[in-house]
């Protein structure tokens, strides 16, 4: 049996969908059979990201009303077709025409055929959110570094206490060291200080990912990419592996005002 890990935050926009496209492309990418479970009925866009969009024929919904059977409505990655599938859902949907018995349900399957079931939970905490959640193993909460983003994640994370799901870790997506630096934004210490979870990745604020996101090609994809590699080194965290998170401040350094402002000894 596979595990099931939800990928949450309760705020939209943070890099929940984005978390999903990468980590999963990466477990694909290292030998894992993976599929991605699109939970946002409605607003879908996984497939986008995967470059997908056009290969969907039926949708979990065709699933639940008997029009196809899961295995159908699983669309092949373009790049690891052997590891990794996506279960689309329904753009001209409701999140409530799906119950959480029915996501236990298709959650169960997915299981028994695929190492890991990773779902990209709606923004949020109403039915979508439940039935995003109702299956899951393992959540992963994504967390911008920003006092709205992490006072959502503490709810979410409280809520996920409240259903009994005990293995909760931290992403925090979207980290620009200079500004944490200058004092601008709150740094990986604040959030840990407000958000008393473990920590299983950083990602740099990258202006490369919505480039990879126009072209369906999820960043994790590009070796050379510093984000690409912090996605990676998540889904090795996932498998195990003990990687140090990654310290960027070298990076900052090779930025061009942050050198001036070492000359002049400004802070
Ligand atoms: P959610 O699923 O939580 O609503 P998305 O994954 O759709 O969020 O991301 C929202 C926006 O933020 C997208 O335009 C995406 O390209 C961008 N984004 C996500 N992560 C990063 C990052 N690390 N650096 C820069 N942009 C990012
Ligand atoms: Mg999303």
């Amino acid at each position: 049996m596979g595990d099931a890990i939800v990928v949450t935050s309760g705020k939209g926009g943070v890099g929940k969908t984005t978390t999903t496209a990468n980590i999963g492309t990466a477990l694909a990418k290292i030998g894992k059979k993976v599929v991605l479970v699109d939970g946002d009925t409605g607003l879908r866009n996984l497939d986008v990201l995967l470059g997908l969009e056009n290969r969907i024929i039926y949708t979990i919904i065709d699933v639940l009303e008997n029009r196809c059977k899961l295995k159908q409505a699983l669309v092949k990655d373009k790049k690891f077709p052997n590891n990794l599938c996506m279960l689309p859902t329904a753009q001209t949907r409701d999140k409530n025409d799906i119950s959480k018995h029915d996501m236990e349900v298709v959650i169960g399957e997915l299981k028994s055929y695929f190492d890991y079931v990773i779902i990209d939970c709606p923004a949020g905490i109403e039915q979508g959110f439940e039935n995003a959640v109702v299956a899951a193993d393992k959540a992963l909460v994504v967390v911008n570094p920003e006092i709205t983003s992490v006072r959502d994640s503490d709810r979410v994370i409280g809520k996920l206490d409240a259903r009994g799901l005990d293995d909760v870790e931290l992403i925090i997506n979207r980290l620009n060291y200079q500004m944490t630096q200058n004092g601008e934004m709150l740094d990986v210490n604040d959030i840990l200080d407000s958000l008393a979870i473990k920590l299983i990745g950083v990602i740099p604020d990258d202006k490369n990912i919505t480039v990879s996101t126009n072209k369906g090609e999820p960043i994790v994809l590009d070796e050379s990419s510093l984000s690409g590699k912090a996605f990676m080194n998540v889904a090795k965290r996932i498998l195990g592996e003990n990687i140090p998170i990654e310290d960027f401040s070298n990076q900052a350094e090779k930025g061009f005002l942050f050198m001036l402002k070492k000359l002049f000894g400004i802070k």
